[in-house]
């Protein structure tokens, strides 16, 4: 029997709040265990939470960022659990009535649209350390905001998971509101997958994959939890609705628990804050304020005449992005700033371990570097030498101009051909009859003189040029 996959996806994302969501701390990745903590992100009793404004704006970005439709009232419920890492023994969330719902996002390379479910805020729980066989508690993330972003189960494979997580992942980044640093924890991702007979409109039972922290690993993890739930079936045996966790190392799934309903939360109003309400003008203003998303850019940089892989490159690469946008203010042929950026500025940037912010050649001088190369004042290869020494030391591209007045450019080629021309008729003779030989002679002595870092195309180039010139002065002479 042939067999479909459907997967959905949960998506946690911490919001780039300087603090945390209900208290004045503010945690940075890496610090010292619990040295980002207080009375009230610690959960102790008589405290109340005050809420952060920036997580809301940030929240809003998100929403608006995915196409969700953003309700001016909101609230806050209590998911009552105990576990070590939560303190107060609750997580505030927004169960009942979150702050977004139906967006929609596409995958591009899949020429499909993934629809939103909900997006919610919460605050995430503090971090336990397996260590030598003791497990130690952080609690600098407790409290840190979270966005959760739900999506319908319609997704048919662990590619398109990873591609929808990577797409979400681009909006929320370009959106300003999370680093979507998977490697810190700053992105993490669940997978519900489930399988059912092709064609069947009966959803089978799900299990959920938790806190997959590379786009790699929703790959893997959804195709191999599709194989063993296909197995069972085979088998005719059941599919237990369990959380599971993915073994990177072994690619493996293996469950953690049975799988909690929302009843076993006891999900209620959180008494400690009020309604969240936003005005209609406070939206307003934030949705004027968005920057231009992928979908747009997109459509951009292909009328820019930029493939699909160079725009991604750009799309996401801020830094690198805004580079090129300010080269080509100066500079206006697009297509040519873009390769000469994504391959030579690129490779030196990984080559010297510099940065785009902390290299030292200007959006100014490489749109200005270019411009002399089209000119021909400077060599196309000699352009790639002096960016990395522009980069390096900074300084203006017009000196290379006058540095390169030994022999590499092509004016003074041009001249110097003129010149050796005018002093061997006899081989211009020669040349004119026919012979090859003779041409061989001029590039010979013109290289000779120019040393190897001259170009031998360029000065065959330029002689050609300039000898067929003469071949035709002397051809209109005669009649
Ligand atoms: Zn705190």
């Amino acid at each position: 029997m042939n067999y479909q996959t459907v997967v959905g996806l949960e998506i946690h994302a911490e919001l780039t709040t300087k603090t945390k969501i209900f208290c004045a701390c503010a945690p940075r990745f890496g610090q010292k265990p619990n040295t980002a903590v207080c009375p009230i992100c610690l959960g102790y009793p008589g405290t109340l939470p005050i809420l952060n404004r920036q997580t809301v704006l940030c929240s809003i970005k998100a929403g608006l960022a995915l196409g969700c439709q953003i309700h001016l009232k909101s609230r806050f419920d209590r998911k009552n659990y105990f576990y070590p890492d939560l303190p107060k023994g609750y997580q505030i969330t927004q169960f009942y009535e979150p702050i977004g719902t139906g967006g929609a996002v596409e995958i591009p390379e899949f020429h499909k649209t993934v629809n939103i479910t909900r997006i919610h805020i919460e605050e995430d729980a503090g971090k336990l350390i397996h260590e030598n066989g003791v497990t130690k508690v952080d609690y600098n993330r407790a409290g840190v905001p979270l966005i959760e972003i739900v999506t319908e189960p319609e997704l048919s494979s662990g590619k398109e998971a990873a591609a929808l997580a990577r797409e979400i992942a681009l909006l929320l980044k370009t959106a300003g509101v999370c680093t979507c640093k998977m490697a810190e924890g700053a992105l993490r991702v669940d997978v519900n997958v489930s399988v059912m007979p092709e064609n069947s409109q009966a959803l089978g039972t799900r299990t959920e994959i938790k806190n997959l922290n590379s786009f790699q690993s929703v790959r893997r993890a959804v195709e191999y939890e599709a194989g063993r739930q296909i197995a069972l079936l085979e088998r005719g045996q059941p599919i237990l609705q369990q959380t599971m966790h993915f073994d990177e190392q072994s690619g493996i799934t293996s469950p953690m628990r049975m799988k909690e309903n929302g009843d076993s939360y006891r999900y209620f109003p959180e008494p400690d804050l009020p309604e969240l309400v936003i005005s209609q003008k406070t939206l307003s203003k934030i949705s004027a304020q968005m920057p231009k998303m992928p979908k747009e850019l997109r459509e951009k940089y292909k009328v820019m005449g930029l493939s699909a892989d160079e725009a991604e490159i750009f799309l996401h690469d801020k830094a690198l992005a805004d580079y090129f946008h300010a080269v080509i203010k100066e500079y206006p042929n697009c297509r040519k700033a873009a390769v000469f950026i994504l391959s030579e500025f690129r490779r030196r940037l990984r080559e010297t371990g510099l940065t785009v912010k902390n290299q030292r050649c200007r959006a100014e001088t490489l749109a200005k570097l270019l411009k002399l190369t089209d000119d021909g004042l400077i060599l196309r290869a000699a352009a790639k030498e002096h960016l990395l020494t522009l980069m390096t030391d900074g300084g203006d591209a017009a000196q290379f101009v006058r540095n390169s007045q030994n022999g590499c450019d092509e004016q003074t080629i041009l001249a110097a051909a003129k010149e050796l021309i005018q002093k061997e008729p006899q081989a211009l003779k020669q040349y004119q009859e026919g012979s090859k030989k003779v041409f061989g002679f001029f590039v010979g002595s013109l290289m000779r003189r120019f040393g190897k870092n001259t170009d031998p195309k360029m000065v065959s180039g330029v002689l050609k040029k300039v000898l067929d010139c003469k071949a035709e002065e002397c051809r209109n002479g005669e009649q």
